[in-house]
């Protein structure tokens, strides 16, 4: 949506790209061909509900095709339209890019407040929804494969699926046409929290460099920093509850749609989580301050603000007063040019969506190759490894016996190491390693370019080279 004095969301994505592709030196007309957003395809449909027809509006946006199939989620939400689709579909590729997965950028997105209809309604709302792209080979194994967005899940995905199969019944990649499937449709471990995930992992490389961490002005590791996050829904739950549980970090703050609720003494995400499950928001949440104007939280005092719901939540309206000296964005375009600017002239870290919320696609990634594969990850090597290991263990345990009290293995170690990689293991240890290679490449060019003072920059530069050297490649 455009606010006042603000370029659109589309607009804000283009003077980022702008502003880095003035400090490389691309061929004529290559900049603006990977600018530009290739194609994008609207529906309007109706569907028979409650005893009369509605009519819906759809969008499925192809930024770039440099890499095929094209990727990129959809989303269900009143406020969707073209602009911010298209915005959404350029950021799919530069995302892909940067993480290495070997996608053309894509989204898509349907008018609708899915809260307004039962689980009967949109499941034939969505059927229709695929079936529409599916015609046009919008949805396809080789060609376009969507994924969850907000307002959509498992769920939907597998509705999705079993419409494409529906369609497409010779197709022995079917499965292959939608990512974010259930497991028992083709899913995969570790995708529902991928996105989360890749945010812990993402803070985590950071803290790795005591040079990075000095840059935003905090020290030490990420335990015991305050974190406030914006929008609990899968994105931000997660991130917010691996941070508190696996990394020691205190989540002082969440904002909702109803308000926000605030803690110095930190937060029980689960709690919090289940608290909106029952009572649809925030309010009336026990131990915790309630702030009816839940966005002026952004504003308080904390070491890392993780804004994990919509975009363009931080503004030129808000960003002179936000004091975080650390932003993740889990959100994709959650501040704009014009507050990106005001932020990097104070000095603030900013941790770029492209890069942060990366985790899903990379983990939809490894569901695309499991399903064209027809093999769940780990079936092949697992018992052999533990057996590899076991004959280690046997050797330990005779050492064990022969020293007698002056030494003995740790009290867990035999298990965990017997313990071969199954799908789930496998899959964090891709994402892990996905997200420390990609923040490495943004670091190198961060540190070493003079020209180049923030993450966000650094994060275009390496993924618009890598586009180019596509488009290169094929001769273009
Ligand atoms: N919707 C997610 C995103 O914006 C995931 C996309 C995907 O897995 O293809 O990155």
């Amino acid at each position: 949506m455009k606010r006042k004095n603000e370029p659109s969301f589309r607009e804000s994505v283009d003077m980022m790209f702008n502003r880095a592709v003035a400090l490389m030196d691309l061929p004529p007309g290559l900049e603006e061909k990977i600018r530009v957003c290739n194609a994008t395809y609207t529906v309007r449909f109706g569907v028979r509900l409650r005893g009369q027809i509605q009519t819906f509006t759809g969008y499925r946006s192809v930024h770039s095709e440099h890499m095929e199939p094209v990727k990129g989620g959809i989303r269900y939400a009143p406020s969707v339209n073209q602009d911010e689709v298209e915005a959404l579909a350029a950021l799919m590729t530069y995302k892909c890019a940067l993480v290495e997965a070997p996608f053309g950028g894509s989204k898509g997105g349907l008018c609708i407040d899915p809260r307004q209809y039962d689980e009967h309604e949109l499941e034939q709302i969505t059927r229709r929804f695929a079936y529409e792209l599916a015609k046009r080979d919008l949805i396809h194994p080789s060609q376009n494969v969507p994924a969850p967005d907000m307002g959509t899940g498992e769920r939907e995905m597998a509705w999705i699926a079993d419409q494409y199969a529906r369609m497409n019944t010779t197709d022995i990649n079917a499965r292959a046409c939608v990512t974010g499937k259930p497991l028992n449709a083709g899913g995969i471990s570790g995708r529902v929290e991928a996105t989360g995930r890749g945010v812990q992992y993402a803070l985590r490389e950071f803290f790795r460099d005591p040079r990075d961490v000095e840059k935003s002005g905090l020290s030490g590791k990420l335990d015991g920093k305050r974190v406030i996050v914006q929008g609990l829904g899968n994105v931000g739950f997660h991130a917010a509850k691996f941070l508190s549980e696996e990394d020691g970090a205190i989540v002082t703050g969440v904002i909702e749609r109803d308000g926000a609720v605030f803690n110095p003494a930190g937060l029980d995400v689960e709690a919090v989580h289940h608290w909106i499950a029952g009572h649809g928001g925030v309010s009336g949440f026990p131990d915790a301050t309630f702030v009816p104007e839940g966005a002026s939280l952004l504003e308080e005092d904390c070491d890392i603000l993780i804004p994990a719901a919509l975009e363009g939540v931080i503004n030129m309206s808000n960003a002179a007063r936000v004091k975080a000296p650390l932003i993740i964005e889990a959100a994709n375009g959650p501040i704009t040019a014009g507050a990106d600017d005001v932020l990097r002239q104070k000095g603030t870290v900013i941790i770029p969506d492209m890069y942060a919320n990366a985790g899903g696609v990379t983990v939809s990634y490894f569901e695309w190759v499991k399903n064209l594969s027809h093999i769940r990850f780990g079936r092949m090597q697992r018992r052999q490894e533990e057996a590899r290991h076991q004959l280690v263990i046997d050797e330990l345990q005779r050492l064990d016996d022969y020293l007698g009290d002056a030494w003995s293995m740790s009290p867990d170690f035999k298990d965990k190491y017997l313990r071969g990689a199954g799908e789930l293991e496998l899959v964090r240890s891709g994402l892990d390693d996905t997200m420390r290679i990609a923040y490495q490449s943004m670091r190198e060019v961060w540190h070493d370019r003079a020209d180049v003072q923030d993450l966000r920059t650094a994060a275009y530069l390496v993924s618009i080279n890598k586009v180019a050297a596509s488009y290169r490649a094929k001769g273009l």
